[in-house]
């Protein structure tokens, strides 16, 4: 394999929302967060490639349930990277803020974001251009979603806070592959936060057309997330006045004391 060609990356969906992310180069393949083995089978099968490794964002099941027969079925040998602090099965490598996990094949190279939020002992794995990568890649898990973010499941508004400034302080064109296809319903809230941000409203009307034809609206960027997720946006002044509003609370002093409040309201929204 020239080692210049442009790496691909595809949506497995699975259940009913989520998307199993392969990163491959025409023969070999790695999977983010396989909840599911099934469809990784499948897709794997049909698309003629050896899965080489497994890459893990989080404990929940949706996004680790798959592993171990992965495994079973394609070999022991396959390395599984994840997360300290939570079982993770079959997991064979753990890894941290500030670790770098090098493939050979499909040959990249990530590093490792700490983001605790959704869960504890969440991690995002960020690949930088590289020869075989156009533009920068992330994969958050359930930290970032298109127009949202996951619910603090475990971890604090200010946690959270501090995990997403990590994510707006990447390049502007970095691909963001989210986990699931919540896109329209949190584009919903999102305007009820902000009904006047155009660019969320031109937003709204590309991801219903997207859904019409049964696309997928991911990848996302970060540089779109900075113009339209709210939470992204806990600093900006239209937010904190939607957030000071609907909380009743003069004074609102950080962003994590917005995001805290906006993150309560799109819980019962
Ligand atoms: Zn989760
Ligand atoms: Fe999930």
């Amino acid at each position: 394999m020239d080692k210049n060609t442009l790496l691909q990356v595809w949506p497995i969906p699975a259940f009913d929302d989520n998307y199993l992310w392969c990163i491959h180069d025409g023969v070999s393949a790695l999977v983010v967060d396989p909840g599911d083995s099934g469809p990784v089978l499948d897709y794997l099968a049909k698309s003629q490639l050896t899965l080489k490794g497994i890459l893990i964002t989080h404990h929940h099941a949706d996004h680790t349930g798959g592993i171990l027969d992965l495994l079973n079925t394609l070999g022991p040998q396959i390395p599984v990277y994840g997360p300290a602090g939570d079982n993770i099965p079959g997991r064979t490598q753990i890894v941290k803020e500030g670790d770098h996990v090098e493939i050979d094949s499909p040959r990249i190279s990530f590093q490792v974001f700490e983001v605790p939020g959704h869960t504890l002992s969440h991690i995002a794995y960020y690949a930088k251009s590289q020869a075989n990568i156009a533009e920068p890649m992330l994969f958050c898990g359930d930290t970032l979603f298109a127009s949202g973010c996951g619910r603090l499941f475990e971890g604090s508004p200010t946690q959270m806070t501090q995990s997403l400034a990590k994510f707006a302080a990447l390049p502007k064109n970095t691909l963001v592959y989210c986990t699931h296809e919540y896109t329209l319903s949190n584009i919903r809230f999102a305007l009820a936060v902000e009904p006047n941000n155009v660019d969320l409203i031109s937003w709204s009307e590309k991801a219903q057309a997207l859904r019409q034809q049964g696309l997928p609206t991911l990848p996302t960027t970060i540089g779109q997330e900075l113009q339209v997720n709210p939470f992204m946006r806990s600093d900006q002044a239209d937010v904190i006045a939607a957030a000071k509003t609907i909380s009743e609370q003069e004074e609102l002093p950080s962003p994590a004391h917005v995001l805290a409040v906006i993150r309560a309201w799109k819980d019962r929204f």
